[in-house]
């Protein structure tokens, strides 16, 4: 009753497609791809499949049940988690361990830093199994494909000690995510509004909130506190959509914010700064990013806020909720100006 896990090769081709497409019929909600794009693959093209990634197969009592493989990213040192599925008969027999174990082991050996991996729609089961073996949610999420509106959000897993602040690990983002992040900026709807509205499918973990601003944590933070204050209204103009009045009374939580969370997160200088355009993210925000102490010179300012250079920092949910209530009590116990 053991089960034996063995890596596919481009001759393995025939017993791969066969697999994959129990798995497409099986559970077609569960992959970015269907049983009809599977099923008009030609030879040269699973052959092309296994040579690009390393595919692995869990075979049980001389059956095969379960597969799971990895692709390397484009960007370096990053690996992603693809075609995993166990048979219905086999699920809860430990053959779904067994493969991510094997994906964690490869990727490990070849001295990959992170595992990334997309869970479609409210999988449950397979967050469950990810998390088990030390998968967190990224805060990424997105849609499985342009053909394909049902939501997926990101998994990651750090391969070595997280050189992070507060030791949570960085992903680096990809052409393609950089892409995905964009067409959300340039045409998805105001994701202020969306969060303040409480509309926002995104969760967002938020600190503060009266009836003329909010403050939440950045949803891809480059430094461990980083949050964002807004007016709850939607206004695009930083100068002329605020009276001097307003302006001042908004500037007033920023000090008393960067004042909180200096307090909960070690900090050598608030970085305070607003971006944004009429071309997206519209709606006005300030950044409040909190530098920690013992950075060289060179990583400090523009380049520790930079996600090309650093990468977006990985924090659990469960610290993200920790991280907003410390700053938050901070917050309360100065007494408002
Ligand atoms: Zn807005």
């Amino acid at each position: 009753m053991t089960i034996e896990v063995r890596r596919l090769l481009s001759d393995d081709w025939a017993v791969f497609r066969e697999i994959r497409l129990r798995s497409l019929s099986d559970a077609p909600h569960a992959f970015g791809s269907t049983l009809a794009e599977a099923n008009s693959r030609t030879e040269g093209d699973w052959r092309l499949l296994l040579a690009r990634r390393a595919q692995f197969l869990a075979a049980r009592d001389g059956r095969d049940v379960g597969t799971i493989g990895v692709v390397e990213k484009d960007v370096a040192g990053h690996a992603e988690v693809v075609s995993m599925w166990v048979d219905p008969r086999y699920r809860g027999t430990g053959v779904a361990d067994h493969l991510v174990q094997t994906v964690i082991r490869w990727a490990r050996e070849r001295e990959f830093e992170l595992l990334l991996l997309d869970v479609t729609g409210a999988n449950t089961r397979a967050e469950k199994l990810y998390a088990r073996h030390g998968f967190i949610r990224s805060g990424r999420r997105g849609v499985v494909s342009t053909n394909d509106p049902r939501p997926e959000f990101e998994m990651v897993l750090a391969m070595s000690p997280p050189n992070g602040p507060g030791g949570y690990p960085r992903i680096r983002w990809s052409d393609h995510d950089r892409g995905e992040y964009l067409r959300t900026v340039r045409t998805g709807p105001c994701f202020i509004c969306e969060i303040v509205s409480g509309r926002s499918e995104y969760r967002h973990h938020e600190v503060y909130r009266d009836e003329y601003h909010i403050v939440f944590l950045n949803r891809y933070p480059t430094l461990y506190g980083q949050l964002l204050v807004a007016p709850t209204a939607h206004r695009e103009d930083i100068i002329e959509d605020f009276t001097e009045f307003e302006y001042l009374r908004l500037q007033g939580l920023v000090h008393r914010v960067s004042r909180a969370v200096a307090l909960v997160v070690p900090t050598e200088r608030v970085y305070i700064f607003s971006l944004g355009s009429k071309q997206g993210n519209a709606h006005v925000h300030w950044h409040l990013a909190p530098l920690p102490p013992g950075v060289p010179y060179d990583d400090q300012q523009l380049a520790a806020i930079d996600l090309e250079t650093h990468g977006q920092l990985v924090i659990p949910e469960t610290d993200q909720a920790d991280l907003a209530d410390r700053v938050s009590q901070a917050l309360n116990k100065r007494s408002p100006s």
